[in-house]
C-alpha cells in the first residue's frame, strides 16, 4: 500500500519543548510512522529554547502570511529534524508569541512565573495558539503538496480542523485533506472569551452551541472534536470514560454525540530511552534474565541517592509524577502511614502544586529514615526510581494513557494502579487467577480510596515476601510486554486510512 503524507501539529515535541506526554507522542509517533514508509512532517512553534537549544534549526526560504484578527503576520519557517532521525520538523517563527524567557521544559510553555514564584497562564494564550493553528494551515498551503491527513493534538491545535474545513479545503488541490484530533487530556480544554472568535478570522456564524460556542466561550478542544474527521484519545478505556459526567469535564455530551468518530489508541514507549538493558542512567543494566541479580544494585543506589538506609530487606515504593490532583498523591499520602507500618520505604520524585510540596516535605521531616523526596524535575532520578523501586505507585484519579506504568513494566517494577483509563488497558492485575494463567503484570484496584490502595500494596508485598516465585513471574511477564510505538503507529495508520475513505 502506498505511503501516506501526514502532517503532525503539536505545541510541544520532545527534544525541543516538553511539559508532558504530548511531547513524547509528538516526537515518537512520527518516527514510527516514517519507519512504516509514510512521509511525515511535524510542525511546532519556534520557542526560544528551540533556537538556543542543542540542535538549532536552519532558516528556510518559506515566509508565510498568517492573519490574526485584523493583522497579518509574516512568519519565517525554520527547518530541522526530530532528534536522532531524519523526520522533518518545521518551526513557525513568531517572536512576539514564542520567543519568551521561560524554560520550555515544565510549565513555561504556557505559563509565566509571577512575582512570588507562582505560575500563571500567559494572558495571550488564546492569541498565541489561534495564531499557531492558522500558521499550521498556511504552512501546509505554502509547502504545496496536500497532505492526506493533518493530525492535531490537544487544545493548542484544536482550531486546526476548523481552519482546514473552512479555509484550506476550498483552495485548489487541498479539497481532500482530512483531519485527526487527539485528546491527550480532556481536563485542559483551552477555554476563552467570545472575543477570541474575532482573532480566528472564522465566520461569525460558526459561533453557535452546536459548533464552536461552549457556554458563551470559545473552547478550542470542543472545536477540535466538532470539526475533526476523526477524534481519538490515548487509550480505549479513556475514550469511553470521557463520555461520562465523571470524566468528561463538561464535554461528555458532545463526545457521546460524536461517538461514531471517537476511538482510543494507547501510546507507545520509546524503548531507545526507556529500557533497563541499555539505560546509561542506571548503575547497572539488566533484562528479564538478569533482573533478580542486578535490580537490587539499582535499589541500593536509589536508597543512597535519596539518603535512606541502604537495606535490601525493606520494600521500596516509588512514585514519579506531576504533583497534581490527577495523580492520586492525596491517596498515597493517606495510605503512607500504613505502608511505613508494613516496613516500606517510600520515594517521591515530582513537582507541582505547592500544597503537595508542603505535605510531602512535612511527611519527609517526620520520617526521614523511611521517606525519600526530591521536589523538582530530574530525568536521571526518574530512571533510577523506575529501576530501583520494588513497586511503582500510580494511583491516578484518571489517566488518559500514562507512560510511567509502561516504563515500570519494562523495568520489572510492578505498577500499583487505579484501574482507570490507560492504566486499565495496560496493566493486568495479578490476582490468583491471572498468576495461575501467567498473565499478571501489576496490581490494580477499582475503587478510588486510600484503603483500596493500601490493601493492594499489602497483597503485592505478601506475594513478594511469601511467594517470591509467583511475584518473580509477575516481574518477568511485565518485562516481556511490548508497548513500543510500532504497535501504536500501526493503529494510527489504520485510523488515517479510515478517515480517507
Ligand atoms: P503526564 O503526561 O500526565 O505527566 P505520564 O505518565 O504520561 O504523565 O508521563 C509523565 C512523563 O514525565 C514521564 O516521562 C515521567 O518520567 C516524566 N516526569 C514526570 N515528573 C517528573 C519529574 N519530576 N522528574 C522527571 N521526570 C518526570
Amino acid at each position: 500500500m502506498a505511503g501516506l503524507n501526514i502532517v503532525v501539529a503539536a505545541s510541544e515535541v520532545v527534544g525541543f519543548a516538553k511539559t508532558g506526554g504530548l511531547a513524547d507522542v509528538a516526537g515518537a509517533l512520527p518516527q514510527a510512522l516514517a519507519a512504516r514508509g509514510h512521509r511525515v512532517t511535524v510542525i511546532m512553534p519556534y520557542y526560544r529554547t528551540v533556537r538556543t537549544g542543542k540542535n538549532p534549526p536552519a532558516r528556510t526560504d518559506h515566509v508565510i502570511a498568517v492573519p490574526v484578527g485584523s493583522r497579518k503576520l509574516a512568519c519565517r519557517l525554520y527547518g530541522g529534524t526530530l532528534p536522532g532521525s531524519t523526520v522533518p520538523v518545521l518551526f513557525v517563527d513568531a517572536p512576539e508569541y514564542f520567543d519568551r524567557d521561560e524554560p520550555a521544559l515544565g510549565r513555561g510553555l504556557y505559563q509565566q512565573t509571577m512575582s512570588g514564584g507562582y505560575k500563571s497562564d500567559y494572558p495571550d494564550n488564546a492569541e498565541r495558539y489561534t495564531f499557531f493553528c492558522r500558521a499550521v494551515v498556511e504552512a501546509v498551503a505554502a509547502l504545496g503538496a496536500a497532505p492526506d491527513v493533518i493530525h492535531a493534538n490537544d487544545w493548542q491545535t484544536g482550531l486546526v480542523p476548523a481552519f482546514v474545513k473552512e479555509l484550506l479545503r476550498s483552495r485548489p488541490g487541498f479539497a481532500t485533506v482530512r483531519t485527526v484530533f487527539t485528546i491527550h487530556n480532556i481536563a485542559y480544554q483551552g477555554m476563552f472569551g467570545p472575543d477570541v472568535m474575532r482573532l480566528t478570522g472564522l465566520p461569525g456564524w460558526l459561533f453557535t452551541p452546536p459548533l464552536l460556542e461552549y457556554h458563551g466561550h470559545l473552547n478550542f478542544m470542543k472545536a477540535g472534536i466538532v470539526f475533526a474527521d476523526a477524534v481519538n484519545t490515548v487509550s480505549p478505556t479513556y475514550s469511553r470514560e470521557i463520555q461520562t459526567a465523571e470524566f468528561g469535564c463538561g464535554l461528555e455530551g458532545l463526545l457521546r454525540a460524536n461517538q461514531h468518530k471517537l476511538s482510543g489508541i494507547v501510546n507507545g514507549v520509546d524503548y531507545a530511552l526507556w529500557n533497563p538493558a541499555t539505560d546509561a542512567l542506571l548503575p547497572v543494566r539488566y533484562d528479564a534474565e538478569t533482573v533478580f541479580e542486578q535490580k537490587p544494585k539499582c535499589k541500593a543506589e536509589l536508597q543512597r541517592r535519596l539518603g535512606l538506609p541502604v537495606d535490601a530487606s525493606r520494600p521500596v515504593l516509588g512514585m514519579v509524577a506531576r504533583l497534581v490532583i490527577q495523580k492520586g498523591v492525596d491517596l498515597v499520602l493517606s495510605a503512607s502511614p500504613g505502608f511505613l507500618d508494613l516496613g516500606c520505604q517510600i520515594v517521591f520524585l515530582g513537582e507541582g502544586d505547592p500544597e503537595y510540596h508542603n505535605e510531602l516535605q512535612q511527611f519527609k521531616a517526620r520520617y526521614p529514615q523511611q521517606v525519600g523526596l526530591y521536589l523538582g524535575f530530574d530525568e536521571s532520578l526518574a530512571h533510577l526510581v523506575e529501576a530501583g523501586s520494588d513497586l511503582f505507585l500510580m494511583p491516578s484519579r484518571y489517566e488518559p494513557c500514562g507512560l510511567n506504568q509502561l516504563y515500570s513494566l519494562k523495568y520489572g517494577t510492578p505498577p500499583v494502579v487505579h484501574m482507570t483509563g490507560g492504566l486499565a488497558d495496560t496493566v493486568v492485575n495479578a490476582t490468583q487467577e491471572s498468576i495461575d494463567a501467567g498473565t499478571g503484570t501489576g496490581f490494580g484496584f477499582g475503587e478510588y480510596t486510600a484503603h483500596a490502595l493500601y490493601e493492594t500494596v499489602k497483597w503485592a508485598l505478601h506475594l513478594s515476601r511469601d511467594r517470591p516465585a509467583a511475584f518473580g513471574e509477575v516481574v518477568t511477564t511485565a518485562m516481556r510486554q511490548d508497548w513500543s510505538w510500532a504497535r501504536s503507529a500501526a493503529d494510527y495508520e489504520g485510523l488515517y486510512r479510515r478517515v480517507m475513505l
